[in-house]
């Protein structure tokens, strides 16, 4: 399926209260996670606070444009799809994301929330599946990882590593066997592109028989990783 683009509109001034600012929107599949495969509308927020050695995404740390949260939910509406991924960057860095939130499971969406991990998630409608990164030593970023998440997960919510090689996964099977972690929600692991093999990953995996879910970025395969896509 063709992913297509919004136009974002112009960057006028108006209430602060009600903008967020915003790298694209657009219509594509689900690559990923529990709703991978449903053709899905992706609200990407600007900025991250984290810098992850394999980020797919630097092109939202910058830029973007002011939108209202009344035109994020039209341009959303007019894609006339029921799945909606709110991502990043890091969604949760802009603090209105939770009322946009609210407003789009209002409006009768499945929404996803993709997050760093590195933020509070308490706050966040309990109709959203949050996608909760953990992050791994191989991503530079461990010290980021906000442990008090983990208890806030249900079953409705994914944890999701993204691993870097052998030392990276042997830490994340650490964790999930020590922590009980397949028994709070879902697990998935994924390898890193150009640095973990998938196909050692899924072996792994099932030498292991670990209690997690093997997955590859649907959207990589498709498209390679191509911006608005
Ligand atoms: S949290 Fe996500 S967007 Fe931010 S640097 Fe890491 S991979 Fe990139």
């Amino acid at each position: 399926m063709n992913a297509t683009a919004a136009a974002l509109p112009g960057d006028i001034e108006q209430s602060p209260q009600e903008r967020l600012k915003i790298t694209e929107i657009f219509l594509s599949l689900q690559g990923e996670a529990d709703a991978v495969g449903w053709p899905t509308v992706f609200v990407r927020l600007t900025g991250c606070p984290l810098r992850c050695s394999y980020c797919d995404t630097a092109y939202a740390f910058h830029g973007g444009t002011w939108w209202e949260i009344d035109d994020i939910l039209a341009e959303v509406a007019r894609q006339g799809v029921r799945h909606v991924c709110v991502t990043g960057g890091e969604p949760l860095a802009q603090k209105r994301c939770i009322g946009l939130l609210e407003r789009l499971c209002d409006a009768g969406h499945e929404v996803s929330l993709e997050t760093s991990g590195a933020i509070d998630v308490s706050q966040v409608d309990p109709r959203v599946s949050r996608v909760v990164d953990i992050k791994t030593p191989g991503s530079g970023e461990l010290h980021r990882n906000r442990w008090q998440n983990l208890a806030l997960l249900s079953a409705r919510d994914q944890l999701k590593f993204v691993l870097c090689g052998r030392s990276d996964y042997e830490w994340a099977r650490a964790l999930v066997r020590e922590h009980a972690l397949s028994g709070r929600c879902s697990v998935l692991f994924s390898p890193s592109k150009d640095q973990l093999s998938p196909r050692d990953l899924a072996d792994w995996i099932v030498e292991d028989r670990l209690p997690v879910r093997f997955q590859m970025q649907l959207h990589k395969l498709l498209w390679n990783d191509e911006p608005g896509r």
